[in-house]
């Protein structure tokens, strides 16, 4: 068997297994086990010691609250991981862990595939400043972007990461001239159904792709609010879940599964529940 776990808290509502399962069948591994493994916040480190005992344990995904845990435990992690300050992936060799992060690369497939755009010499915003942004802005500079804009509900939180990342912050007020070929919602606002970033309508106007890294049954009121202000696309965040699974199962098992009919399976489970 081979074992697999996603740690968090909380973590019963994880669509990673039901993701990771559809990997395994497709590329005929049936002895691939993954399951979810809630963890107390605090408790990562004790929580490891005890899975590790568990020879058949040959890698975990990492979510929330333990991703920085995760990479000051690991005993090496990878450039991609170091830059995003998280580990979301973790491969376990005889006696060693390495750590990995997943989520920029994730993002950067699914606005290629599901988008159609190659990032570039695009001029992109990101709207956030949150651990989620961090990830993304810091994989996002290895691409070759024209520019890349953060700007967020709590100014100074964009100006200290746009320090750290070396970007540039940018009032979310502005924004309202455009200037943006893709704008990105690393925010959490949209958990809340209907609440949206102070974004201005005109942050849009040249907009061809926003992105919404949460994900739902529905369009969310950020990607409706995008398109009412003139983008020409809008998507959420399940692409993005979907790629940075693949890329995970990839490190595991050397294999690069394939990702839309997974997104379409997924995406019809939502809508039906
Ligand atoms: P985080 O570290 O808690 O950061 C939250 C960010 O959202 C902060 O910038 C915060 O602004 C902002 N925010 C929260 N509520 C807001 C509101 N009502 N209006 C405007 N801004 C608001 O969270 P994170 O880890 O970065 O995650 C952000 C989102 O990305 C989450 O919803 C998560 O589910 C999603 N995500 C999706 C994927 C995927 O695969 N699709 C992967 C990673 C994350 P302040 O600084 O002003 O508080």
């Amino acid at each position: 068997m081979q074992k697999y776990l996603v740690v968090g808290h909380p973590i019963d509502h994880s669509l990673s297994p039901l993701i990771q399962g559809l990997f395994a069948e497709q590329c005929g591994l049936s002895d691939f086990v993954y399951e979810t493994h809630d963890v107390e916040p605090g408790g990562f480190i004790e929580a490891m010691a005890v899975l590790r005992r568990d020879n058949s344990l040959q890698g975990l995904n990492v979510t929330l609250p333990f991703k920085m845990d995760a990479a000051d435990y690991c005993d090496k992690i990878t450039d991609r991981a170091r830059a995003a300050g998280a580990v979301n992936t973790i491969c376990i060799g005889a006696g060693y862990t390495l750590g990995d992060n997943t989520d920029g690369v994730g993002l950067e497939r699914d606005i290629e595939k599901r988008g159609g755009i190659q990032l570039k010499g695009q001029r992109v915003l990101v709207i956030g400043a949150g651990g989620a942004a961090r990830g993304v802005i810091s994989h996002f500079k290895t691409l070759g972007c024209a520019k890349i804009d953060i700007t967020n509900r709590t100014f100074e939180r964009a100006v200290a990461l746009a320090m750290d990342l070396g970007v540039t912050a940018v009032n979310m007020l502005d924004t309202a001239s455009g200037g943006y070929d893709v704008i990105i919602n690393a925010t959490s606002a949209s958990l809340s159904p209907g609440s949206v970033p102070a974004i201005p309508n005109g942050a849009f106007k040249d907009c061809k792709l926003a992105v919404d890294l949460v994900y739902g049954a529905l369009p969310t009121a950020f990607m409706r609010l995008a398109l009412d202000s003139g983008a020409e696309s809008a998507q959420d965040g399940l692409g993005m879940l979907v790629e940075q699974a693949a890329e995970s199962f990839r490190l595991w098992t050397g294999t690069m599964p394939e990702t839309e009919s997974v997104c379409h399976k997924v995406r019809e489970m939502l809508t039906n529940h």
